[in-house]
């Protein structure tokens, strides 16, 4: 088949769109009808405007086959739950009231009931909401919202397409609803979902949806036979049903591996695979499944969860490679574009030739109807656009902004004795406690304190130019010095200085180092009407100046007791940015290390005894597939090691990690020879603390004992319990006494007294002892 004769079939689509509109007026509309400032039918119209323009856009931008059902109020995951009458017992009555107000309460509770759990979506860093199930749950089939909004992109001339999250991804990301058994395994409830999905197919069918696309991503992860077999069976019983649309079952993210032939042999119309993360794999295990006979390929060629430009050249050629493998082939982004800002077009601060490197929601969608221009009319019939597409990956990959020879030649020279402090643990910890002299059972916070209304008004004062920067750093002391004082009376015995200084911990260092840029507009959602812009890691890496030496310093200089710096580490650094994709992560992983070593190094010049690297990223990122944590896990240790290392041995290194459950990544932690770690443990009970003794960890762990998820204040008593059953699984000179996590969320009243209770606990324990 030459590229010419598949000119009639390839389509250019995505599957989903940034919801919030370009100046977040869906959060505006949202919030304010939280606060009763805004009418469920004012709300309802700013939400039906939003879509009809991001229609548009999209079809402005040559994408033929737009997505519906992907616009959700605060979540796609929550709406299925609602599609599939997967409402919790405990929300039944607010929905039945209001079908609008059940739904926020199920996303964010109420006074009196609590909401559904919030989880990362796979790898990315959208949340969420995990539904809950359990063997009572009984499925009600509710099509209206998907209907509604066909019909709404069919009326306005589009050819539409509902995307919906598939049955086997839905129940493969619940959980056992409260009061039901631990074990019980919410994929056995699949028989008694799929009339429901065949309901609301026949519902799409009938409003005249040609195609409904099914989203799969939990098959890119390692799943076992049993799961497997119910996908094969999943999509057996919706191909076999009678009114039903064409169905396209996606997958994205990574590797379809072992699910490929599955669906390859499923009686479904079409399938929509990966081919920017796993291209190669998925390439190979398409070929080697023989292909795609009589089924539609919706290859997601331009990467839906990354800003830069797509390689247009590379893309066709893949696309050429895949016109072989399927009856017909459309061109799509991997996955929704969720996961990106809107526009590129309203960046204002950032370089006209750094912008042609980028591209956003709008610019994606223009490179997928580009590509499928191309593959249908070939490469003449798009000239120009490849002309300036390697124009632009020309300039990025010449410019001194990706290739400091500075930094590339530092990188270059590192040996394997810069990731190694230059003693053991066991040496330098007698180092440390001769140098430090702490009590047995330290008590210390993990970093942040109380961001106050005061704290947040002088950032933005200083922004609109009301006060100056003498101004604000004024205010930022007087912060300090309290934040110092308090925890002096308190008798906490490792300080810190209270992060007042930080909008937030990627951030903060970003604005500081060279190679990173700032977007204006580049807003993505992180979960309901919560919106970040990440910071863009477009080049080498350096650091021209000290970060946190002057206020550590500063903090330092207003007390006796040892203050810790405060770092953030460079997975974590990574994690929350979005990262060049032209070289690999570890390298610029080690970039980041480096800049971060100088200011280890800097910070134990300037007196510093006590360092703390955060590393709150490090298990999130960690690969979907087990065969591929391997290689990801060697780069993260390196790079902490390498930021750390270069320390005396009577300079102590903290990390901190803030997550409950870490068998996955225990030996890691091991790796990144930190002398002490603080971890998440209040709500599992020191859960970590057996983890940590099971395995053998041989250095100094700080469990948390107070919850500071929960504004409730954890009493003496209750703290000393967890600390004494911290010390049934690390030994008291190894063992710390600290909260779950910063406290920056927190308010003054609670925080000062959980303080409290923590520090008259330790001395209890301590008696004890
Ligand atoms: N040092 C940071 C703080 O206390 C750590 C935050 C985090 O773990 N996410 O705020
Ligand atoms: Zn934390």
């Amino acid at each position: 088949m030459t590229a010419k004769s598949a000119a009639a079939a390839a389509r250019p689509t995505v599957y989903g769109f940034p919801r919030q509109g370009q100046n977040r007026e869906l959060k505006k509309a949202i919030e304010g009808y939280w606060k009763g400032r805004v009418t469920a039918d004012s709300l309802r119209e700013t939400a039906a405007g939003l879509r009809r323009s991001n229609w548009q856009l999209l079809a402005d931008a040559g994408i033929d086959e737009v997505p519906t059902g992907d616009f959700s109020y605060y979540d796609h995951v929550l709406d299925t739950s609602v599609m599939v009458g997967a409402v919790p017992e405990r929300h039944r009555s607010a929905v039945a009231a209001d079908a609008l107000d059940g739904f926020f309460a199920m996303a964010r509770g109420t006074q009196d009931v609590a909401p559904l759990e919030m989880t990362k979506w796979f790898d990315t860093n959208y949340h969420y909401l995990v539904p809950e199930l359990g063997p009572g749950t009984e499925f009600t089939a509710d099509s209206t919202k998907q209907v509604a909004e066909f019909k709404e992109a069919l009326a306005l001339g589009h050819t539409p397409r509902p995307v919906l999250v598939g049955p086997v991804t839905y129940l493969l990301l619940s959980k056992p609803a409260p009061g039901v058994a631990a074990d019980f395994d919410p994929l056995t409830l699949l028989d008694r979902l799929l009339p429901v999905y065949g309901e609301v197919l026949a519902d799409l069918r009938a409003a005249g949806a040609e195609w409904v696309q099914l989203d799969e991503p939990a098959l890119v992860q390692d799943r076992t036979a049993a799961e497997l077999n119910a996908a094969s069976r999943a999509y057996r019983d919706l191909g076999a049903l009678k009114d039903r649309p064409k169905l396209l079952v996606a997958s994205y993210f990574d590797r379809l591996g072992e699910a490929l032939p599955v669906l390859a042999k499923a009686p479904v119309e079409g399938l929509a695979i990966d081919f920017t993360e796993a291209a190669a794999a998925n390439l190979d295990d398409l070929a080697k499944a023989g292909g795609l006979k009589g089924k539609r390929l919706v290859a997601g060629v331009v990467n839906g969860r990354n800003i830069w430009i797509n390689d247009l050249e590379k893309s066709l050629s893949t696309l050429g490679t895949l016109l072989g493998l399927a009856d017909r082939v459309d061109v799509a982004a991997s996955c929704s574009l969720l996961h990106v800002p809107i526009d590129t077009g309203a960046e204002r601060d950032i370089d006209q030739q750094i912008l042609r490197w980028l591209a956003f929601a709008r610019q994606k969608a223009n490179e997928v109807a580009v590509l499928a221009k191309g593959l249908s009319g070939g490469t003449d019939s798009i000239t120009a656009d490849l002309t300036a597409n390697r124009a632009d990956l020309a300039s990025r990959a010449g410019s001194a902004i990706t290739h400091d020879p500075a930094v590339r030649a530092r990188a270059g020279a590192i040996t394997d004795a810069d990731g190694r402090r230059s003693q053991p643990y066991t040496e330098r910890a007698k180092a440390q406690r001769e140098h430090l002299g702490l009590p047995l059972l330290p008590t210390t916070t993990i970093g942040s304190f109380p961001q106050t209304t005061e704290l947040r008004t002088a950032r933005a004062d200083l922004r609109k130019g009301k006060i100056d920067t003498a101004g604000y750093e004024e205010r930022i002391k007087t912060e300090i010095q309290q934040v110092l004082s308090f925890q002096e009376k308190a008798g906490i015995d490792v300080l810190v200085h209270g992060e007042p200084e930080r909008n937030d911990m990627v951030q903060y260092f970003a604005e500081q180092l060279t190679g990173y840029l700032a977007t204006q507009q580049g807003w993505v959602q992180s979960y309901g009407t919560r919106y970040v812009r990440p910071p863009v890691l477009a080049g080498d890496i350096s650091r021209p100046e000290p970060m946190t030496v002057p206020w550590t310093t500063y903090a330092q200089s207003l007390t006796q007791r040892p203050v810790k710096g405060m770092l953030t580490g460079p997975v974590t650094m990574l994690a929350w940015s979005f990262v060049r994709d032209d070289q690999p992560l570890g390298d610029t992983a080690r970039q980041v290390a480096l800049a971060l070593r100088d200011e280890v190094q800097d910070l134990e010049a300037a007196g510093t005894s006590v360092i703390q690297v955060d590393e709150p990223a490090l298990r999130e990122t960690l690969p979907l597939r087990a065969a591929n944590r391997p290689a990801y896990l060697e780069w993260a240790t390196e790079s902490f090691r390498l930021s750390t290392s270069g320390v005396r041995p009577a300079t102590q290194i903290h990390t901190h990690m803030c997550y409950a459950e870490f068998g996955d990544i225990i030996q890691a932690i091991d790796d990144i020879d930190a002398d002490v770690i603080s971890l998440e443990a209040a709500r599992s009970h020191m859960q970590v603390a057996r983890e940590l003794a099971a395995h053998g960890y041989p250095r100094e762990a700080g469990p948390g004992v107070y919850d500071i998820h929960s504004p409730r204040v954890p009493s003496a008593d209750e703290a000393a319990a967890l600390l004494r059953k911290g010390l049934e699984a690390i030994p008291a000179e190894r063992l710390w006494v600290n909260p779950d996590c910063g406290l920056k969320t927190r308010g003054w009243p609670e925080t000062r007294t959980s303080l409290e209770n923590l520090v008259a606990a330790a001395a209890t324990v301590r008696a004890e002892l």
